[in-house]
């Protein structure tokens, strides 16, 4: 059965959740992937490994324009004869999975977290993770957007063939003037060990706490909603329903009290540890680790220790 799969190459390297989108879909199927851009055909062959064939790629246009990648998707179907397409379901797959599957008559399966079983059926997230659904489309074409962090990359195979393709991908009305890196060496999604902080930590100024202890543990930072909102962080750095999905093996949450929309973000990391002045506060409940403390006591103390079993 041949199986598509769109990722985004569009900067200097390919994100985690493509390698998983690949990997998904190999489980699935023969895989192609198409993809549009810049990107070099060395980094494009290297989903071969992941499990890929072939992969598609459409020189004509860069950038994420929903509307292009809607059509050039459209048009890899149709010369794939996939019946099932793989997105990750991140905030392109979120944009483009829906449109596709209008313009494609296909059902859509968003938030998926395993593969299909024989009868077809896909297990995926409801409720912001408190609970899995069961999901089967009875249309001819499937669309399928893979939760990230749902399965592990699984590298084995050999590279694959990269083509030049035209994916009619026509023209876009939107004009991007600047594009905006986030700041960090670490991207949210792939980091292994993230430290969080929330309104507990009373301002901006006070930050330092985190980042200190991210420093030390080689972490990457990330924050409540409201700190977001507030302007004490950058959005990218938002986790919960309403922002990034993270599931790294350690998740170190200081001063955030564990409102259901912000566990809808991390409760797939490993290993939770909370760190709450209120013994009452929800977080604890779902909790590896606790420390009724105050933060502003607890969080140097980590970080001392850190450095000193890392000297
Ligand atoms: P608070 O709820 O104010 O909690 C602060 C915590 O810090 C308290 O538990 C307090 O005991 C503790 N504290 C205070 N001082 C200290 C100290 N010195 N040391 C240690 N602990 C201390 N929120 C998200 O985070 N992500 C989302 O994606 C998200 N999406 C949402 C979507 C919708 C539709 C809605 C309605 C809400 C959403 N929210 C989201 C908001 C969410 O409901 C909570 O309001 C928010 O998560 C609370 O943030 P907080 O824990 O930082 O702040």
């Amino acid at each position: 059965m041949s199986v598509l799969v769109y990722i985004n190459s569009n900067s200097d390297k390919i994100a985690k959740n493509a390698f998983e989108a690949v990997t998904y879909a190999s489980k699935i199927g023969d895989v192609t992937v198409v993809t549009n851009g810049k990107a070099d055909d060395t980094m494009l062959a290297e989903l071969g490994k992941y499990g890929a064939n072939k992969v598609l790629v459409d020189r004509s246009f860069e950038g994420i324009d929903e509307q292009q990648i809607t059509r050039m998707v459209a048009t890899a179907a149709e010369s794939t004869g996939a019946k099932t397409i793989v997105f990750s379901n991140d905030l392109i797959g979120k944009a483009v999975a829906p449109r596709l599957s209008v313009k494609l008559n296909a059902g859509l399966v968003a938030g998926a977290t395993d593969v299909p079983k024989e009868d077809g059926t896909v297990a995926v997230n409801v409720f912001s993770g408190k609970a899995h659904g069961f999901v089967k489309v009875n249309t001819e074409k499937q669309i399928i957007a893979l939760l990230p962090n749902s399965i592990q990359p699984e590298a084995s195979g050999s590279e694959a063939n990269v083509e030049e393709f035209s994916g009619n991908a026509g023209e876009t009305k939107v004009k991007v003037k600047d594009i905006k890196k986030p700041e960090g060496d670490i991207p949210l999604p792939e980091a292994e060990l993230v430290v969080s902080g929330g309104r507990g930590l009373k301002g901006p100024e006070n930050w330092n706490l985190i980042t200190d202890l991210a420093e030390a543990l080689g972490a990457g930072t990330a924050c409540s909603r409201p700190v977001a909102d507030s302007d004490w962080r950058p959005h990218h750095e938002h986790v919960g329903q309403t922002g990034v999905a993270i599931s790294p093996n350690l998740y170190i949450a200081a001063g955030i009290s564990g409102a259901i929309q912000h566990l809808a973000g991390v409760n797939r990391s490993k290993v939770i540890v909370v760190i709450n002045t209120d013994e009452e506060a929800p977080f604890f409940k779902a909790a590896d680790y606790g420390v009724v403390g105050d933060a502003f006591e607890v969080l140097p103390k980590l970080t001392e220790a850190v450095k000193k079993f890392k000297a």
